[in-house]
């Protein structure tokens, strides 16, 4: 099968929903555009809420190992990308990570005035007083006792019916990724989706895809199973990181563009619990609303409020055997919060493929990150106890289980210690990949310029993660969407000044 069009977009996440979004001026005056997703058009009433079921909403069912199995990654695969189990931590990229950033034309005025259209369209909301769960209460109690500054998040959400399962997709449809805003509006204009579409190659103005057939229960697509090619004067690569990098690699980009798939970041995270003394609520509400950053400065991770469900909670405590089953069974007692650690990028750490064209990710947890994950651990467990939890499970400790008595800090630092950090055993995960098509000016450092156009190539953009030259510091959607939105802008001045459209 052969098709055409004059714009071809890879991927439905937050980048390639944004930059859909921001072409419907010109679709509405005739311009051909369309979307393929690779992962299927799931409809509001497949997400049951059954956390086993829901597994098939994101790519390895959740745990995406690195090369290294010191970490795994999880990310999203439907129409919606990730934005279909992301929990709407609505952080703008802060001014100091710009700055650090040093991307020659890209500035925080410009991102302000896209932030603040973004926020608008997708309703980002403080969240309200009834949102507010046992365990986010908890957890503000305990900051405060600390003297810990704690912070209200951002979240982009509507009419939300508080059921707090949200990472396993809205059955309501009340989170606003793009599932819920760019695509239909999109849609409507008249864009072409194109689920179970996964494309396999790109060369000039053409990608080779394979169509696959629809899983049960999911809506179908206009084309049929099977190879399709599609010519389009402009191709925009928003699969994610690591997905457009390991695109580009395999269709032989590298040899004018050897940064690709260079300079990422994965936001290492651990899930942590306390055992606190009766039940308390995590599961209605909101799972999170409050957050502290007392330690992003001093030793570069956020704190913030949590809910994830039993089986993988099993897999974040990094105990097993009747510990495990012994804390499991009080699982309606369990306050949890999630630490995050704003990587830098490193040499080692890239994005290759395999003899099979398979996309691996090179990934070593550094000293640094290691030293930070402990260091965030001492200062949960001494949250956990200062909200009034009797027992709290810390991965990287002498002994995982810490009772009460051993609540000091002196005796938490003798405790937790980087020593007890095992590779692979310790419980480490990512929901935040970032980078491998770096902006900049020079081809030799970067991938694409400040507008996603990769360096040499006019007729080839990246609207995704993979555009962060370094870590973005904060939860990352909202950023995905800014730059994806500045995509979109230059796609479309480029069109006006060649075409009738
Ligand atoms: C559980 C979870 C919770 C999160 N919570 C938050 C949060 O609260 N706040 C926040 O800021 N961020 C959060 N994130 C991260 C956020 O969702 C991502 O940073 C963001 O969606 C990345 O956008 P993207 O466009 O780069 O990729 P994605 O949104 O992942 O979209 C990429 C899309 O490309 C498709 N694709 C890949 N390869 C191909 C191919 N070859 N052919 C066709 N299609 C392809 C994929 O199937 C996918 O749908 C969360 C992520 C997860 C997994």
């Amino acid at each position: 099968m052969n098709k055409q069009y004059d714009v071809v977009i890879v991927g439905s996440g937050a980048g390639g929903g944004t930059v859909a979004q921001a072409l419907i001026p010109l679709i509405e005056k005739g311009l051909r555009v369309a979307i393929l997703e690779q992962g299927p058009h799931f409809p509001h009433s497949y997400f049951t809420q059954r956390e086993i079921e829901m597994m098939r909403l994101f790519r390895f069912n959740g745990a995406w190992p690195v090369k290294s199995g010191e970490i795994t990654i999880a990310a999203g695969q439907g129409v919606g990308g990730s934005t279909l189990m992301y929990t709407g931590v609505s952080f703008r990229l802060p001014a100091s990570v710009v700055e650090e950033w040093n991307v020659p034309g890209l500035t925080m005025d410009d991102l302000t005035r896209r932030f603040d259209r973004i926020e608008r369209d997708i309703h980002v909301i403080t969240p309200s007083e009834t949102m507010i769960n046992d365990n986010n209460r908890l957890f503000k109690h305990g900051c405060e006792r600390l003297g810990w500054p704690v912070k209200k998040i951002p979240l982009n959400i509507k009419n939300c019916e508080q059921v707090g399962f949200c990472n396993l997709g809205c059955h309501s449809g009340s989170k606003q990724g793009t599932l819920e805003v760019q695509l239909p509006k999109a849609i409507q204009s008249g864009i072409h989706l194109i689920p179970n579409c996964e494309v396999v190659h790109v060369s000039e103005k053409t990608i080779h895809a394979v169509v696959h057939h629809p899983p049960d229960g999911t809506l179908k697509g206009s084309w049929p199973p099977g190879k399709v090619t599609i010519h389009s004067d402009i191709i925009v690569l928003a699969a994610g990181s690591p997905g457009t990098s390991g695109l580009l690699l395999k269709s032989g980009f590298q040899k004018q563009l050897p940064c690709i798939g260079r300079n990422i970041c994965l936001h290492p995270a651990m899930t942590l619990y306390g055992v606190y003394p009766k039940p308390i609520v995590n599961y209605r509400g909101f799972p999170k609303t409050f957050y502290t950053d007392h330690f992003t400065r001093s030793h570069g991770y956020y704190i913030e409020t949590a809910f994830y469900y039993p089986f993988v909670s099993t897999r974040h405590m990094g105990v097993w055997g009747k510990d495990l089953s012994e804390i499991m069974s009080k699982y309606n007692q369990l306050m949890t919060v999630l630490i995050l650690n704003h990587d830098t990028t490193q040499p080692e750490n890239r994005i290759t493929i395999d003899r099979k064209g398979a996309v691996q990710v090179h990934y070593r947890l550094s000293d640094t990150v290691i030293a930070s994950l402990c260091h965030a651990q001492i200062r949960s467990a001494r949250l956990f106890f200062e909200a009034g939890c009797e027992r709290v499970i810390m991965p990287c400790a002498s002994s995982p289980v810490i009772d009460r008595h051993n609540s000091d800090e002196k005796t938490l630092t003798q405790m937790i210690q980087t020593q007890h950090f095992i590779p692979i055993k310790t419980p480490v995960s990512s929901a935040h990949p970032q980078g491998g098509c770096a902006m900049g000016n020079q081809p030799e450092s970067s991938v694409t310029d400040a507008w996603g156009q990769v360096h040499g190539f006019p007729w080839l953009f990246v609207a995704d993660a993979s555009l962060f030259p370094k870590s973005a510091h904060v939860n990352p959607y909202l950023t995905v969407m800014a730059l994806a939105d500045r995509v979109g802008d230059r796609i479309g001045s480029t069109l006006d000044q060649k075409s009738s459209f």
